[in-house]
């Protein structure tokens, strides 16, 4: 059996496949509703905003603000490997969306992490089946 640094959904919810399978292709989906104009994640068969079931799938700038975070130093679960200590990140999206996520490529240090702060998506492959999305410090322009 494959040995992963954290556990992965299964199975997955059908109407969250179009983000799985862009995430393969290094592409952040999200769902967009055609009635409000709203995007929103999770992925859900419903808009959250105005309860329209007609939603489409849009890519993702990649690009948002760090909006809240956590410097974790004991895992909360032990089946999660990653090295400590690490990063979780409540990341504010350009499009409106929160995701939870990891902030990675930046010391996990409170000096250096500020709320706002510009991130943008980095994708990680764990196998053939899972990428996921995690957030690094955006780059200086
Ligand atoms: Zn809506």
């Amino acid at each position: 059996m494959e040995q992963l640094e954290r556990p992965l959904p299964a199975p997955l919810a059908p109407e969250a496949k179009p983000y799985w399978e862009g995430l393969k292709q290094n592409k952040l989906m999200l769902p967009k509703c055609n009635d409000c104009g709203k995007a929103h994640f999770y992925p859900r068969i419903l808009c959250p905003h105005c309860h329209s079931r007609k939603l489409t799938w849009v890519e993702a700038s990649g690009r948002g603000k760090l909006f809240a975070f956590e410097i974790l130093h004991r895992s909360f679960n032990p089946a999660v490997k990653t090295p400590l200590p690490y990063v979780l990140a409540m990341i504010e999206l350009e499009e409106g969306p929160r995701m939870l996520s990891n902030l990675i490529n930046i010391k996990p240090d409170p000096a250096l992490i500020r709320c706002d702060m510009p991130v943008q998506v980095i994708y990680s492959k764990l196998n053939d089946n899972f990428t996921l999305p995690f957030f690094q410090p955006a780059e200086a322009k």
